[in-house]
């Protein structure tokens, strides 16, 4: 559960005055306009009718617009109140001597170049996974019609840093003797990320997912291309390492959100427990019907960034289902 200063809330929200019990501010509709008909929960202990917590929760009496906050602080472009409380993590002080005490240096040894790539703007393949035109020349997307190899891919350049590393290749065809994915050769891709320089000077809150199709979902759903505050990358796999945790460090990113795949529970602990040690805030996001990548719509996102876990609580939730 999150908790939001009450006067850093009050400020994001537009005229927003209490209502007679002071349970509630009142302020203007972002969505439909109406002055003085959004109704927002001040923090509270009471609950939902579905049994979650009811702070922060907000409808309009006019348009009936409502839901968690987070889609109500995107739609005041003020997500930054959120990111920018800071957590205290009860594990910070066990978690400091992790795995991650050595530093690794970066050794990446020219990578070759997928032969002939061209990039493209479209294809029936991405388009049909819901690519958006931005996303083709975001994520230098491209094929290759000269090397045989990576003739039925679309190849995705790795740049990170302004410097191409290596590529990461999804077959569009159906064919039982090829792999879905190819990825280049000599590249250390633990040592690396997926969007790493989509984030910016102005990027606090970084969610990391696992694959690119999970951070493609993940981008389009939340319009990340047209956001600073928050960005998304992905780790190619399961694991992070101190290199791609370092690299996120440096663009100045103090809040994490884990979003991982939901078979991916035991590595959601271990390495949002391991980031807690190096970032202000560092958060889950459960997806219950599978993977970020099936994520379709902003009420399905909002669902999930409404309800994060710390990693404590989610380790805790997660050992008491399984006992159960
Ligand atoms: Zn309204």
């Amino acid at each position: 559960m999150i908790t939001i200063d009450d006067e850093l809330l009050k400020r994001s929200l537009l005229n927003a005055t209490l209502n007679g019990l002071q349970s509630h501010y009142i302020s203007d509709c972002p969505f439909c306009g109406k002055s003085q008909h959004l109704y927002v929960q001040r923090k509270t202990s009471r609950t939902t009718r579905g049994g979650k917590n009811a702070s922060y929760y907000w409808q309009c009496k006019k348009c009936d617009s409502g839901g968690g906050i987070f889609k109500l602080l995107k739609k005041l472009d003020k997500l930054h109140i959120i990111s920018n409380q800071r957590e205290v993590n009860i594990l910070d002080t066990f978690v400091k001597k992790s795995l991650f005490e050595q530093e690794v240096q970066v050794q990446q040894h020219n990578p070759p170049r997928p032969l002939g790539w061209k990039s493209i703007k479209h294809h029936s393949y991405l388009n049909n996974r819901g690519f958006e035109p931005w996303q083709y020349l975001l994520y230098s997307a491209g094929t290759t019609v000269i090397d045989p190899s990576l003739r039925k891919y679309i190849v995705f350049k790795v740049i990170n840093n302004s410097e191409y590393n290596g590529y990461v290749a999804r077959l569009f065809t159906e064919d039982d003797q090829l792999l879905r994915y190819k990825n280049s050769k000599l590249t250390d891709f633990s040592t690396l990320l997926f969007g790493l320089d989509e984030i910016n000077c102005n990027t606090d809150t970084v969610i990391i997912v696992e694959g690119l199709f999970d951070k493609a979902a993940v981008d389009r759903v939340l319009e990340l291309y047209i956001e600073d505050d928050v960005k998304c990358v992905a780790c190619f796999g399961k694991k992070i390492s101190i290199v791609q945790i370092n690299a996120i460090l440096n663009k100045g990113v103090r809040n994490i959100v884990v979003l991982y795949d939901n078979d991916a529970v035991e590595a959601t602990k271990k390495y949002s427990n391991e980031l807690s040690a190096h970032f202000d805030s560092v958060r889950v996001g459960w997806v219950e019907y599978g993977d970020p990548g099936d994520i379709s719509s902003i009420d399905q996102m909002s669902h999930i960034l409404d309800n994060l876990y710390d990693p404590v609580e989610f380790s805790l939730s997660k050992v008491s289902i399984k006992q159960l």
